[in-house]
């Protein structure tokens, strides 16, 4: 029997790990993202499975008395998942199915299932109750919130094709709109086309466009080219810089909208930046903060937990020790 097993399922990559009740890690699998509105559920549930079953191989080792076939039989205690795409009851009946039908292929049983949005998750993990906002900006972007009566707000993550400003998606869009807008003479000459043409593994514009309905296109790979942003925005492109001066000014409308949901405005809160994006991205952070700061009267950057998994895994500790406690 396992105590825990922790999934953060982000927008690009899902992280699975299991851990003792000691938060002792004794396996973890990586995989891809498996937000099913970016890649449909067949495709997240594949991801799913395979960083679950990594973590349960590399378990295995350290159990050696459990058998190791491909039938074993996992007892899990609890389980908490975090899963980008969690945004409404449908997608949470979607989900949900989805994590069961995994559970049930890998023969894992479940005590407890916790199944949740990523940003949500890795929020009530991390600030352990207390006031706190989380902030996600990796391929997708959403921002979470808890006040001291424990009420709870989000604002932002309404996914690739319709929301998530200030996600990497949202800034590898925008690039490939620069690059277009320039070709026609519509917008500034800019870097950009020549760090995206090569990353790509393209020669010309006209190739970019095709790309974008071709089946190589992906909503993680086109996540993937902010940090080709970055690197423009490095050599002091002007248009990468705007770029990324906006995601930073999108992702505090959205903290601020939470901040006013909750009335956290005059009182104390943790906030904490999760995703690639934020964590890469000195400029769009430092946005963030600045702009934060300057509206509420008493913020704490939260600087250690900067990966989701923290949060899940405190989640799920918490659950625990309010067993034990019983
Ligand atoms: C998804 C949200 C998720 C966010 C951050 C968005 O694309 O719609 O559910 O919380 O990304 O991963």
């Amino acid at each position: 029997r396992i105590p825990l097993l922790a999934v953060d399922g982000g927008g690009t990559k899902c992280l699975a790990v299991l851990v003792e009740r000691s938060g002792q890690e004794v396996g973890s699998g990586r995989s891809g993202s498996c937000n099913y509105q970016g890649s449909g559920e067949e495709a997240a549930a594949r991801e799913l499975m395979q960083a679950i079953s990594q973590a349960l191989e590399e378990a295995l080792t350290r159990y050696p008395n459990v058998p190791s076939t491909p039938s074993a039989e996992w007892e899990v205690e609890c389980a908490v998942f975090g899963i980008a795409g969690l945004d409404t009851e449908h997608d949470r009946q979607v989900i949900t199915g989805m994590v069961q039908r995994v559970l049930q292929q890998l023969h894992v049983h479940v005590r407890h299932l916790i199944v949740e949005n990523d940003g949500f998750a890795a929020l009530l993990g991390a600030t352990g109750g207390k006031p706190g906002i989380l902030v996600i900006a990796g391929t997708g972007s959403i921002a979470f919130g808890v006040n001291d009566a424990q009420e709870t707000s989000r604002a932002g993550g309404w996914g690739h094709r319709v929301g998530d400003e200030g996600s990497g998606y949202w800034i590898g869009k925008r690039a490939i709109v620069a690059v277009l807008k320039a070709a026609d003479g519509r917008g500034a000459p800019t870097l950009l086309k020549d760090l995206l043409l090569p990353f790509i593994g393209l020669s010309r514009v006209d190739e970019l466009f095709n790309w974008t309905y071709g089946s190589f296109y992906s909503v993680d790979k086109v996540g993937e080219l902010s940090v080709l942003v970055s690197q423009a925005a490095d050599q002091g492109d002007p248009v990468a810089l705007e770029i990324l001066q906006d995601a930073g000014e999108e992702l505090f409308l959205a903290v601020r909208a939470v901040i006013e949901a909750l009335h956290m405005k005059n009182k104390p809160f943790q906030l904490i930046l999760q995703g690639g994006v934020l964590q890469n991205d000195d400029r769009v952070r430092e946005i963030v903060i600045d702009r934060v700061n300057r509206y509420a009267s008493s913020v704490v950057i939260e600087n250690a937990q900067n990966d989701p998994i923290y949060g899940v895994v405190a989640k799920g500790l918490a659950y625990l020790d309010s067993q034990s406690e019983q």
